[in-house]
């Protein structure tokens, strides 16, 4: 009997991701930023999405300096994007690298916490709106460029709020229950009829603005810093997990 797939130390190869494509949401920090640089690490050409040119700039020069095959950088403030921003980002794909081997959405908002009885409407829609929707329509543009790929990876982040419901989670909650549909939906989709695959991954604790944000009076070194957590990101997008779809992983 075979052993089921598991990320975890998952211990990526230099040369792991060669001649792969991966464009990564919310590259530009936190955990987006760290699995950006472990791709590079193993030889990716990444695509880093984000909303802020200084914060990709910045990942970009790190990514040279370590030697790394230079990234692209599409600007895309998944709050605010129209129809054109989407289709112009998928367009510029294709043209630099005629077709997407893996995509990671991993952007995302908190919210507030607070009780769903007080909890602010307009709040709601942004934090369901970026964290669901957003991904959901850059999903939906990319996938004529993953079916293009021979062994295409789709992952979406998930959290343990998104598994069992907690009390005052709110919106961000909910829509990490959005994300475990929809990963189960699409693979379910594509599952049979070509190269793309589809699961969720969750990193877990991790040392980041929106960690700090959710839990203010934590001590942030007790956690583990987001590079910590690469290895199971290069395993879900890369060629460690082909034939894995319909997931939902754990990084810790
Ligand atoms: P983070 O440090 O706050 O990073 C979030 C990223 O999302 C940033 O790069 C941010 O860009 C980007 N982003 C936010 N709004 C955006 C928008 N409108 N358009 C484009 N990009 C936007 O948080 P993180 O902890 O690394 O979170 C990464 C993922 O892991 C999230 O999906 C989160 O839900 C999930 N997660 C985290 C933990 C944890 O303990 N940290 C636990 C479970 C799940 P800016 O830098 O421009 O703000």
């Amino acid at each position: 009997m075979s052993t089921p797939f598991d990320p975890r130390n998952h211990v990526a190869g230099p040369d792991e991701l060669r001649e792969r494509a991966i464009a990564i949401t919310g590259a530009g920090d936190g955990i987006g930023r760290a699995v950006a640089l472990a791709c590079a690490r193993c030889a990716a050409n990444v695509i880093l999405i984000g909303r802020n040119s200084r914060k990709l700039e910045a990942v970009h020069a790190e990514i040279g300096r370590a030697g790394g095959p230079e990234p692209s950088i599409a600007l895309l403030d998944l709050e605010k994007a129209l129809a054109g921003d989407y289709d112009q980002l998928a367009t510029g794909v294709l043209e630099r690298y005629g077709r997407l081997d893996g995509l990671l959405h991993n952007a995302g908002i908190l919210g507030t916490l607070s009780p769903i009885e007080h909890y602010d409407v307009p709040t709601w829609c942004r934090v369901l709106h970026v964290n669901v929707t957003a991904a959901f329509a850059l999903t939906q543009v990319l996938l004529p460029a993953l079916r293009r790929s021979t062994d295409a990876s789709i992952v979406f982040t998930t959290s343990n709020v998104g598994r069992r419901g907690r009390a005052y989670w709110g919106a961000y909650a909910v829509s990490k229950f959005a994300t475990e549909g929809l990963t189960q939906v699409l693979a379910a989709e594509l599952e049979g009829i070509g190269p793309v695959r589809v699961n969720a991954l969750n990193p877990g604790r991790a040392r980041t603005l929106m960690r700090r944000q959710a839990y203010p009076a934590e001590d942030i070194n007790t956690l583990p810093p987001p590079e910590a957590l690469t290895g199971p990101y290069v395993a879900l997008l890369g060629p460690a997990s082909r034939g894995v779809t319909g997931g939902s992983f754990d990084c810790q």
